[in-house]
Protein backbone atom coordinates (compact mmCIF):
# COMPACT_ATOMS: atom_id res chain seq x y z
CA UNK A 1 0.00 0.00 0.00
CA UNK A 2 0.66 3.61 -0.24
CA UNK A 3 0.15 6.69 2.31
CA UNK A 4 -3.79 6.23 2.06
CA UNK A 5 -4.85 9.84 3.39
CA UNK A 6 -2.70 12.91 3.28
CA UNK A 7 -4.43 15.42 6.24
CA UNK A 8 -3.55 19.44 6.87
CA UNK A 9 -5.14 20.94 9.79
CA UNK A 10 -3.68 24.34 10.80
CA UNK A 11 -0.29 23.88 12.14
CA UNK A 12 -0.99 20.46 12.09
CA UNK A 13 0.21 17.75 9.30
CA UNK A 14 -0.56 13.98 9.00
CA UNK A 15 -0.74 10.81 6.95
CA UNK A 16 -2.69 7.81 7.21
CA UNK A 17 -1.20 4.49 6.57
CA UNK A 18 -1.93 1.15 6.67
CA UNK A 19 -1.43 -2.23 4.65
CA UNK A 20 -5.50 -2.83 4.42
CA UNK A 21 -7.64 -0.17 3.65
CA UNK A 22 -11.22 -1.44 4.07
CA UNK A 23 -11.52 -0.20 7.70
CA UNK A 24 -10.66 2.80 9.75
CA UNK A 25 -9.14 0.41 12.12
CA UNK A 26 -6.73 -1.08 10.36
CA UNK A 27 -4.91 1.94 9.02
CA UNK A 28 -3.35 4.28 11.52
CA UNK A 29 -2.67 7.98 11.39
CA UNK A 30 0.67 9.96 12.31
CA UNK A 31 0.63 14.08 13.40
CA UNK A 32 3.43 16.17 13.05
CA UNK A 33 3.10 19.45 14.66
CA UNK A 34 6.09 22.24 15.54
CA UNK A 35 8.73 19.59 14.99
CA UNK A 36 7.23 16.88 17.00
CA UNK A 37 5.67 13.46 15.71
CA UNK A 38 2.59 12.03 17.29
CA UNK A 39 2.62 8.21 16.98
CA UNK A 40 4.59 6.35 14.30
CA UNK A 41 2.52 4.20 12.45
CA UNK A 42 2.82 0.21 12.33
CA UNK A 43 5.58 -1.61 11.36
CA UNK A 44 4.63 -3.20 7.86
CA UNK A 45 4.22 0.66 6.43
CA UNK A 46 7.80 2.32 7.37
CA UNK A 47 8.75 2.95 3.93
CA UNK A 48 5.96 5.42 3.61
CA UNK A 49 6.67 6.59 7.64
CA UNK A 50 10.15 7.18 6.92
CA UNK A 51 9.71 9.09 3.81
CA UNK A 52 7.04 11.49 5.90
CA UNK A 53 9.50 11.77 8.90
CA UNK A 54 12.42 13.28 6.16
CA UNK A 55 10.07 16.17 4.59
CA UNK A 56 11.14 18.38 7.69
CA UNK A 57 13.50 18.34 11.05
CA UNK A 58 11.35 16.41 13.54
CA UNK A 59 12.96 17.15 17.10
CA UNK A 60 11.01 14.47 18.83
CA UNK A 61 9.07 11.28 18.25
CA UNK A 62 6.21 10.85 20.87
CA UNK A 63 3.56 8.32 20.96
CA UNK A 64 0.00 7.91 22.78
CA UNK A 65 0.71 3.94 24.00
CA UNK A 66 2.82 0.90 23.16
CA UNK A 67 0.16 -0.78 20.65
CA UNK A 68 1.87 -1.29 17.26
CA UNK A 69 -0.04 0.83 14.78
CA UNK A 70 0.94 3.68 17.08
CA UNK A 71 4.60 2.21 18.13
CA UNK A 72 5.67 0.10 15.28
CA UNK A 73 8.13 2.42 13.92
CA UNK A 74 9.90 3.43 17.24
CA UNK A 75 12.79 1.24 16.67
CA UNK A 76 14.07 2.08 12.54
CA UNK A 77 13.19 6.05 13.87
CA UNK A 78 15.60 5.64 16.75
CA UNK A 79 18.68 3.37 14.84
CA UNK A 80 17.87 4.90 10.88
CA UNK A 81 17.07 8.40 11.70
CA UNK A 82 18.48 8.85 15.52
CA UNK A 83 15.38 11.06 16.14
CA UNK A 84 14.75 11.39 19.88
CA UNK A 85 12.00 8.66 21.27
CA UNK A 86 9.50 9.01 23.99
CA UNK A 87 6.78 7.31 25.41
CA UNK A 88 4.20 7.30 28.50
CA UNK A 89 5.87 6.17 31.33
CA UNK A 90 3.89 2.64 31.18
CA UNK A 91 4.94 2.19 27.73
CA UNK A 92 8.60 1.69 28.22
CA UNK A 93 8.53 -1.90 29.70
CA UNK A 94 6.43 -3.65 26.93
CA UNK A 95 8.19 -1.39 24.39
CA UNK A 96 11.75 -2.50 25.35
CA UNK A 97 10.83 -5.65 26.58
CA UNK A 98 8.19 -6.85 24.03
CA UNK A 99 4.40 -7.67 24.39
CA UNK A 100 2.34 -10.53 22.68
CA UNK A 101 1.09 -9.65 19.30
CA UNK A 102 -1.70 -12.05 18.13
CA UNK A 103 -1.60 -13.23 14.76
CA UNK A 104 -4.50 -11.60 13.57
CA UNK A 105 -2.65 -8.20 14.52
CA UNK A 106 0.88 -9.26 13.44
CA UNK A 107 -1.04 -10.13 9.40
CA UNK A 108 -2.56 -6.36 9.90
CA UNK A 109 0.17 -4.09 11.15
CA UNK A 110 3.78 -6.36 11.05
CA UNK A 111 5.97 -7.27 13.89
CA UNK A 112 7.32 -4.64 16.04
CA UNK A 113 10.71 -4.60 17.27
CA UNK A 114 12.11 -3.84 20.91
CA UNK A 115 12.92 -0.27 21.22
CA UNK A 116 14.58 1.93 24.76
CA UNK A 117 12.44 5.25 25.26
CA UNK A 118 12.13 8.24 27.45
CA UNK A 119 9.64 8.96 29.23
CA UNK A 120 7.49 11.96 27.70
CA UNK A 121 7.22 15.18 30.22
CA UNK A 122 4.17 16.63 31.77
CA UNK A 123 4.31 19.53 29.38
CA UNK A 124 6.73 20.20 26.06
CA UNK A 125 7.40 23.44 24.19
CA UNK A 126 7.18 23.20 20.83
CA UNK A 127 8.66 24.77 17.34
CA UNK A 128 6.16 27.66 16.75
CA UNK A 129 5.22 28.69 20.10
CA UNK A 130 2.86 25.60 20.36
CA UNK A 131 3.33 23.30 23.40
CA UNK A 132 1.98 19.96 24.50
CA UNK A 133 0.40 18.86 28.33
CA UNK A 134 0.27 15.23 28.46
CA UNK A 135 -3.13 13.58 30.04
CA UNK A 136 -2.83 10.13 31.10
CA UNK A 137 -6.46 8.78 29.82
CA UNK A 138 -5.51 4.36 30.89
CA UNK A 139 -8.34 2.20 30.18
CA UNK A 140 -7.90 0.98 26.48
CA UNK A 141 -4.66 0.05 27.68
CA UNK A 142 -2.60 0.75 30.95
CA UNK A 143 -0.38 3.45 29.04
CA UNK A 144 -2.81 5.21 27.13
CA UNK A 145 -1.95 9.08 26.93
CA UNK A 146 -3.80 12.05 25.27
CA UNK A 147 -1.55 14.87 24.48
CA UNK A 148 -3.27 18.61 24.60
CA UNK A 149 -2.08 21.74 22.88
CA UNK A 150 -4.08 24.12 25.37
CA UNK A 151 -3.95 27.26 23.92
CA UNK A 152 -5.37 26.09 20.31
CA UNK A 153 -7.61 23.49 22.03
CA UNK A 154 -6.29 20.41 20.00
CA UNK A 155 -6.38 17.32 21.93
CA UNK A 156 -4.55 14.48 20.21
CA UNK A 157 -6.53 11.38 21.47
CA UNK A 158 -4.57 8.32 20.31
CA UNK A 159 -7.67 5.31 20.66
CA UNK A 160 -9.69 6.99 23.20
CA UNK A 161 -12.42 8.00 20.62
CA UNK A 162 -12.65 6.09 17.28
CA UNK A 163 -15.86 6.04 16.89
CA UNK A 164 -19.08 6.76 19.47
CA UNK A 165 -21.01 4.03 19.55
CA UNK A 166 -18.05 1.07 19.94
CA UNK A 167 -19.50 -2.43 19.59
CA UNK A 168 -16.56 -4.51 19.84
CA UNK A 169 -13.93 -4.68 22.65
CA UNK A 170 -10.32 -5.87 22.93
CA UNK A 171 -9.87 -8.67 25.61
CA UNK A 172 -7.23 -6.50 27.81
CA UNK A 173 -9.32 -2.91 27.96
CA UNK A 174 -10.39 -2.08 31.21
CA UNK A 175 -13.77 -0.27 30.52
CA UNK A 176 -14.09 1.37 34.07
CA UNK A 177 -10.75 2.97 33.27
CA UNK A 178 -11.37 3.91 29.62
CA UNK A 179 -15.08 5.62 31.23
CA UNK A 180 -13.51 7.45 34.03
CA UNK A 181 -10.78 8.41 31.40
CA UNK A 182 -13.43 10.08 29.21
CA UNK A 183 -14.90 11.86 32.14
CA UNK A 184 -11.41 13.23 33.39
CA UNK A 185 -10.90 14.88 29.77
CA UNK A 186 -14.32 16.00 29.15
CA UNK A 187 -13.02 18.62 32.18
CA UNK A 188 -10.38 19.88 29.73
CA UNK A 189 -10.55 22.86 28.20
CA UNK A 190 -10.43 21.76 23.96
CA UNK A 191 -12.60 21.83 20.67
CA UNK A 192 -10.86 19.87 18.46
CA UNK A 193 -9.74 15.82 18.24
CA UNK A 194 -7.06 14.26 16.39
CA UNK A 195 -7.98 11.00 16.25
CA UNK A 196 -5.22 8.42 15.19
CA UNK A 197 -8.11 6.31 13.65
CA UNK A 198 -10.88 8.77 12.42
CA UNK A 199 -8.85 11.85 11.64
CA UNK A 200 -9.57 15.67 13.15
CA UNK A 201 -12.85 15.68 14.40
CA UNK A 202 -13.93 19.72 14.68
CA UNK A 203 -17.02 18.82 17.55
CA UNK A 204 -14.18 16.53 19.51
CA UNK A 205 -16.23 17.97 23.08
CA UNK A 206 -19.44 16.61 21.62
CA UNK A 207 -18.10 13.43 20.36
CA UNK A 208 -16.36 12.24 23.64
CA UNK A 209 -19.22 13.04 25.19
CA UNK A 210 -21.45 11.13 23.01
CA UNK A 211 -19.55 8.30 23.36
CA UNK A 212 -19.26 8.46 27.15
CA UNK A 213 -23.17 8.50 27.61
CA UNK A 214 -23.63 5.72 25.04
CA UNK A 215 -21.17 3.82 26.95
CA UNK A 216 -23.12 4.46 30.04
CA UNK A 217 -25.76 3.36 29.03
CA UNK A 218 -24.95 0.26 27.77
CA UNK A 219 -23.84 -0.67 30.92
CA UNK A 220 -27.26 -0.04 32.13
CA UNK A 221 -28.59 -2.00 29.38
CA UNK A 222 -26.78 -4.92 29.79
CA UNK A 223 -27.37 -5.27 33.79
CA UNK A 224 -31.03 -4.79 32.91
CA UNK A 225 -30.99 -7.69 30.98
CA UNK A 226 -28.42 -9.70 32.98
CA UNK A 227 -30.76 -9.04 35.87
CA UNK A 228 -33.53 -10.71 33.35
CA UNK A 229 -31.67 -13.78 33.39
CA UNK A 230 -29.97 -13.48 29.80
CA UNK A 231 -26.19 -14.58 29.05
CA UNK A 232 -23.57 -13.17 27.48
CA UNK A 233 -24.23 -14.28 24.11
CA UNK A 234 -27.87 -13.66 24.40
CA UNK A 235 -27.50 -10.09 25.50
CA UNK A 236 -24.74 -9.28 22.89
CA UNK A 237 -27.35 -10.43 20.09
CA UNK A 238 -29.82 -8.35 21.41
CA UNK A 239 -27.86 -4.90 21.89
CA UNK A 240 -25.12 -5.65 19.66
CA UNK A 241 -26.21 -7.89 17.03
CA UNK A 242 -24.34 -11.32 15.84
CA UNK A 243 -20.40 -11.72 16.37
CA UNK A 244 -19.74 -11.83 12.14
CA UNK A 245 -16.22 -12.19 11.06
CA UNK A 246 -13.92 -9.81 12.98
CA UNK A 247 -14.42 -11.81 16.02
CA UNK A 248 -13.95 -15.00 14.53
CA UNK A 249 -10.60 -14.09 12.86
CA UNK A 250 -9.07 -12.53 16.00
CA UNK A 251 -10.49 -15.70 17.99
CA UNK A 252 -12.54 -13.28 20.12
CA UNK A 253 -9.29 -11.35 21.68
CA UNK A 254 -11.20 -7.99 19.69
CA UNK A 255 -15.52 -8.97 19.96
CA UNK A 256 -18.87 -7.50 20.77
CA UNK A 257 -19.11 -9.94 23.20
CA UNK A 258 -16.12 -8.87 25.25
CA UNK A 259 -17.43 -5.32 25.12
CA UNK A 260 -21.07 -6.84 27.19
CA UNK A 261 -18.51 -8.95 29.74
CA UNK A 262 -17.30 -5.83 30.59
CA UNK A 263 -20.15 -4.14 31.19
CA UNK A 264 -21.01 -6.75 33.06
CA UNK A 265 -18.06 -6.31 35.00
CA UNK A 266 -18.83 -2.87 36.40
CA UNK A 267 -21.50 -2.08 38.86
CA UNK A 268 -24.85 -0.95 37.56
CA UNK A 269 -25.59 2.30 36.37
CA UNK A 270 -28.32 2.26 38.77
CA UNK A 271 -25.83 1.96 41.76
CA UNK A 272 -23.40 4.08 41.04
CA UNK A 273 -23.48 8.25 39.82
ZN1 LIG B 1 -4.55 0.89 20.65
Amino acid sequence: MSVLDRIEFADIEGIRVGRFTSQINTTCILYRLGGTVIDTGPPNQWRFVRRFLEEKEVQRVLVTHHHEDHSGNLAPIDRTLKTPVLSPREAIEPLSKGYEVQFYRRLIWGRPLVVETAPVPDRMELAGGLSLATIPTPGHSPDSTCYLEPDRGWLFTGDLYIAARTRYLRQDEDLGEHIASLRRVLELDFDTLLCSHRGVIAAGREALTRKLDYLVSLRGEVHRLHAQGKSVTEITRELLGGEGHLSLFTRFHFAKRNLIAACLDLPDTSTED
